[in-house]
């Protein structure tokens, strides 16, 4: 793998207002995305779009926040792509104020992402907004390689995630935030992946993009105290222990 090939691990692609130039941008600086959605229908859409491209991995998602308006047949649908789809995401549980309603349905959904997800398979992006404890939980007892995306909970519970092997990914938007400093100290380096969340997280009041991880790996590197070039090293060997646990997605790691 090229040192500088980093993998953004959570990217909204389809959400972005042109898709392509944020592929081609990324294909240019030899970033890699995981590409995730929210449905088996984006799924489908993103991967004819998109499934060719080398530097693209569509993820297959249920959002926690659409578990409500989730069909039997989405979930059909869910199982009928898992065996061709190399990552899982956006998946999770949302128990902040936005998902206190369907607390009962995400669970149900959830439950049956993990049935499908089995061990040593796909590699999960996974939201646990005001349920970290719960999605800790599960993946532990699921034994699946997974991500926390975009972690916002309490300190407390990174300890047990981390006994269950899981990784967490930082976006511009956590190296800014004034809890980044607690995070690093709580996460040890070599469980740190990289997102964007794009186009939902913003850079210093700007949409975030794959292709300009600059910023995140400096600010990492600060908090390690570390080399940008070292920083850049540590992340690119997480990416490639994270994904050797799983069989599918290596064509990520040229
Ligand atoms: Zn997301």
């Amino acid at each position: 793998m090229k040192r500088s090939a980093l993998l953004d691990t959570h990217c909204h692609v389809g959400a972005y207002s042109d898709p392509m130039s944020v592929v081609r941008d990324a294909e240019r600086t030899g970033t890699s995305i995981v590409a995730v959605t929210e449905d088996p229908d984006e799924y489908r859409r993103l991967k004819t779009r998109l499934g060719s491209r080398r530097e693209i991995e569509v993820a297959l998602g249920l959002h926690p926040l659409r578990a409500a308006s989730f069909t039997p047949n989405d979930l059909a649908r869910f199982f009928r792509f898992v065996p061709q789809c190399a990552w899982i995401g956006e998946v999770g549980l949302d128990f902040s104020r936005a998902g206190a309603a369907t607390k009962k349905q995400q669970l149900k959904v959830f439950e049956v992402v993990l049935t499908e997800a089995q061990p040593g398979r796909h590699p999960l992006t996974v939201h646990s907004r005001g349920a970290e404890k719960e999605v800790i939980e599960r993946l532990r007892d699921a034994r699946v390689s997974g991500v926390m995306h975009w972690y916002s909970g309490p300190i407390g519970p990174i300890d047990d995630a981390l006994a269950a092997g899981l990784y967490f990914s930082f976006n511009a938007a956590m190296v800014q935030s004034n809890r980044f400093a607690s995070l690093v100290r709580a996460i040890p380096a070599d469980r740190v992946l990289l997102e964007t969340d794009g186009p939902y997280a913003k850079s210093r009041g700007r949409i975030a993009y794959p292709h300009e991880f600059n910023d995140v790996v400096r600010d990492l590197a600060n908090a390690w105290g570390t080399a940008v070039e070292e920083a850049t090293s540590i992340i690119g060997e997480n990416q490639a222990r994270f994904l050797s646990q799983t069989d599918t997605t290596r064509r990520l790691l040229r």
